[in-house]
């Protein structure tokens, strides 16, 4: 194989129970394996999670749905899409038992035909998805009730969980106890009332009593949704205060590729695309066949000025040369004896971490981690 995943089922097994045992046994943890589990594989991480606990998933559409849904068989694990509907969703949803995200009439005239339980998002300050809580509340809970779809969960999502004692959070939480209020007032009894993501268990300002208290005044159970911290990362907490889970966090996945061969460089030969990298001195190098196509960013490129990324070879770092290109990827193995072809390098693992890819290529680990897919 050219370049692959493995994954450490331990270790997603460990990460769900930090989070369980950091927020306690009252509030249920939905794992989200939407995106095909943040680059993990959707298939392999559902399997792993409902063997080590999980009642609910976190999916991104009917159709990744659907299809975990026939991996698990006759499991009661319940699903959540989280993007809203489209009018053809329904009969996916219905057949394949798996709970809608909806938060407009519209999804409830779609839905209407088939009768199922839904989970309503309450916007309170995403600006995305979700219904206001107040009057387009009442309208949407009247048409529910009309169209026999069931209140199973109401939930809403935090813009800035990862800042500490953030007042945005507080305001959003206002908002939705407003809406929690309102379902109360109707006499519904939805089973579940869920908010927060990984960075709302992992924030030492955030208080879990908040959430359960708030879900004891209509009876349901409450529920976080982590999704980054049980693939074993976490954002930065601005802030003040000791994480509660980042430091029990062990990463899931190593990334591997197969070294193609290894050769030398002359003084004054170059790698690459636009020759980036010129060899100052005589050279070993190992040709990786990984590249931008399988999500090696190419901001991990380097040139003699600025270095880049690296991956671990016989453990040790041999730094990336030149341009990454589409499927192909040049690193230094000057210094590390004995490298053949047919060795295998970690690309990202061993201690190289998302963070790192991250750092480089400016974004987040999310990104970088669901944008992994080997071409093999
Ligand atoms: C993606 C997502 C989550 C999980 O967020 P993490 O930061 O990965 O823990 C939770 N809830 C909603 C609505 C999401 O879209």
């Amino acid at each position: 194989m050219n370049n692959w995943i493995e994954i450490d089922e331990a270790a997603l097994a460990g990460n769900f129970h930090a989070l369980q045992s950091t927020i306690g046994r009252a509030t249920e943890i939905l794992p989200v394996i939407k995106s095909n589990a943040y680059g993990h594989g959707a298939e392999v991480c559902a399997q792993a999670l409902v063997r080590a606990g999980a009642g609910w998933l976190g999916v991104t559409c009917a159709a990744e749905g659907a299809r975990i849904r026939k991996l698990l068989g006759n499991s009661p694990t319940q699903i959540l899409v989280m993007c809203g509907p489209l009018p053809d969703d329904a009969a996916t949803l219905h057949e394949d038992c798996l709970t809608p995200t909806i938060w407009t009439t519209q999804h409830v005239d779609w839905l209407a035909e088939t009768p199922m339980p839904v989970h309503v998002e309450v916007d309170t300050g995403m600006g995305r998805q979700g219904v206001r809580a107040g009057a387009e509340l009442a309208e949407l809970l009247d048409k529910m009730k009309a169209a026999n779809l069931t209140l199973d969960g109401i939930f809403t999502h935090f813009t800035s969980t990862e800042d500490f004692a953030s007042p945005l959070t507080q305001r959003q939480e206002a908002l939705f106890e407003q809406a929690v209020a309102q379902v109360r007032d109707l006499g519904l009894k939805p089973k579940y009332v869920h908010a927060g993501n990984s960075s709302t268990v992992d924030n030492p300002a955030q208080e879990t009593p908040w959430l359960e208290t708030l879900a004891a005044t209509v009876g349901a159970r409450a529920m976080v949704r982590p999704g980054i911290a049980l693939y074993g990362y976490a954002l930065p907490i601005d802030g003040s205060g000791t994480p509660h889970v980042q430091p029990s966090l062990k990463p899931v996945m190593t990334w591997k590729a197969t070294a193609l061969s290894v050769s030398e460089l002359k003084p004054g030969e170059t790698v690459g695309y636009n020759a980036t990298f010129t060899a100052a001195a005589p050279m070993r190098t190992a040709l990786l066949p990984v590249g931008y196509a399988d999500g090696l960013r190419r901001e991990l490129s380097s040139t003699n000025e600025k270095p880049g990324g690296w991956v671990i070879i016989h453990g040790q770092r041999a730094p990336i040369l030149g341009r990454v290109s589409m499927n192909l990827t040049v690193v230094d193995v000057t210094r590390i004896p004995d490298v053949q072809p047919g060795d295998h390098a970690i690309v990202l693992g061993d201690g190289i971490t998302a963070d790192d890819h991250a750092r480089l290529a400016r974004t987040i680990s999310y990104e970088i981690l669901c944008g992994i897919h080997p071409c093999g």
